[in-house]
């Protein structure tokens, strides 16, 4: 639920927690009880160029544009064959 600044006439300011469907532009101030109105903010962005915006963003545009590549990857990109010591493990079926 996003957060809207309200202030008042008198000149308090607050922010209140309201759905986008029914955030007024009037309401009752929370400390002086007159009237206040939605004032207009800076979306916060500051986050935007994170790790964690990027992954999103990454994540995002993955599934309605693949990487295209033109080569299969070369042998040396493989991963190593995984080795266990655990004698245990040469009992589980072979992949
Ligand atoms: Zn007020």
């Amino acid at each position: 639920m996003p957060s809207y600044s309200f202030q008042c006439s008198a000149g308090c300011r607050y922010d209140a927690l309201y759905s986008m469907s029914e955030v007024p532009t009037e309401t009752v101030c929370r400390e002086c009880g007159g009237s206040a109105r939605r004032a207009i903010t800076a979306p916060h962005l500051s986050a935007a160029g994170s790790s964690a915006f990027r992954l999103l963003d990454h994540t995002a545009r993955s599934a309605h544009e693949p990487a295209v590549v033109d080569r299969l990857p070369s042998q040396g990109a493989r991963r190593p064959q995984r080795v266990t010591t655990n004698p245990l493990h040469a009992k589980l079926p072979r992949a």
